[in-house]
């Protein structure tokens, strides 16, 4: 039986694995096929403190595992399949093998939400995705819409602009989520077109992504765009099905107190899976940290 068992490799699961491997304890992280969550696919970071020029995701993802292997965190790449959390032994079931732990961290952060439109599934790998970094250099060049107002759909244009991408950005409302710095970045860049108060009502095409027709809320006047791809950043929806007879807010979000304890004894959680107001990932990581000493707390009041 492992001591401590983190489920998810973002920012928060790395950052609880460095702390509990580091305090001594056994610690086992199981993550998906990429390491980092979100934030490793992310082209540029630049508000993680220690990087003065800024770092990108994936390199900050690999120096978070790195560290957490140094003090002997071990990491799988395994998929978790279900929870078993009543008694005081934890389960966790995954594709090749059931494995236990006395404390267990949820870190499995969020994925990103649909828009729900008529072609969105069907274009999906087709023109229309959800990662701008994975998926950009494909359409190198071309004409690109990214929808959404927040971070995540100022990073996608700016960074679809930097492939010479002619970038149509369109936003529910006339003003963007986005901290100032990064609005009047977009805003100077001749590569990007903003259009306000628009939303996407269909994918269209033929076999690909071809055309997206829009519509002005305001006027209510509707319009075709050609367009390559669809770039989609309307926000996330956090990633706690697994986490089965755990409170939860009405939208999913893993209910924790200050110190990151769930309602279920020994089994905690951090990052963007769990109720918290600003997501970024130095809190994630903060996250890790304190809900790797809760953790080690709980453990130490066992024994
Ligand atoms: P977000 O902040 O929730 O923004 C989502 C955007 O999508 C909003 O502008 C929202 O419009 C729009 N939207 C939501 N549903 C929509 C729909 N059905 N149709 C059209 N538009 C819709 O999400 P995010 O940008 O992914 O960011 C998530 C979190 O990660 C945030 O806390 C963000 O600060 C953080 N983040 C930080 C960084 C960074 O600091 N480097 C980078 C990326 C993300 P409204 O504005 O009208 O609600």
């Amino acid at each position: 039986m492992w001591d401590i068992i983190i489920i998810g490799g973002g920012p928060a699961g790395l950052s609880a694995a460095l702390y509990a491997s580091r305090a001594g304890y056994q610690t086992l992280l199981l993550e998906g096929a990429f390491s980092g969550g979100q934030a490793g696919q992310t082209s540029r970071i630049d508000n993680y403190p220690g990087f003065a020029d800024g770092i990108s995701g994936e390199e900050l993802a690999c120096a978070f595992e790195a560290q957490a292997k140094r003090f002997g965190a071990k990491l799988k790449k395994s998929k978790v399949l279900s929870l078993s959390l009543q008694g005081s032994e934890k389960l966790i079931k995954t594709r090749k093998e059931e494995l236990s732990c006395k404390a267990l961290i949820l870190c499995m952060g969020a994925s990103p939400r649909k828009l729900g439109i008529p072609g969105e599934d069907s274009f999906h790998g087709m023109g229309v995705s959800y990662c701008a970094t994975c998926d950009g250099a494909f359409f190198k060049g071309q004409s690109v819409l990214v929808v959404g107002g927040g971070e995540t759909a100022v990073h996608d244009a700016l960074y679809l602009a930097q492939l010479k991408c002619d970038v149509h950005l369109i936003h529910r409302r006339d003003e963007l989520r986005a901290v100032r710095s990064m609005r009047e970045k977009l805003e100077a860049n001749p590569c990007v077109t903003l259009h306000w108060d628009t939303i996407p009502l269909e994918f269209l095409g033929e076999g690909k992504l071809e055309c997206v027709k829009l519509q002005n809320v305001k006027t209510g006047e509707t319009s075709a765009l050609p367009v390559s791809a669809a770039f989609v950043a309307v926000g996330t929806t956090p990633a706690s099905a697994l986490a089965e007879g755990i409170a939860k807010t009405d939208s999913g979000e893993i209910i924790t107190d200050a110190r990151m304890r769930t309602n279920v004894e020994g089994v905690f959680a951090a990052g963007d899976v769990r109720d918290t107001k600003f997501r970024q990932v130095v809190t994630a990581a903060a996250d890790g940290a304190l809900a790797a000493n809760e953790a080690i707390l709980f453990l130490a009041s066992q024994k």
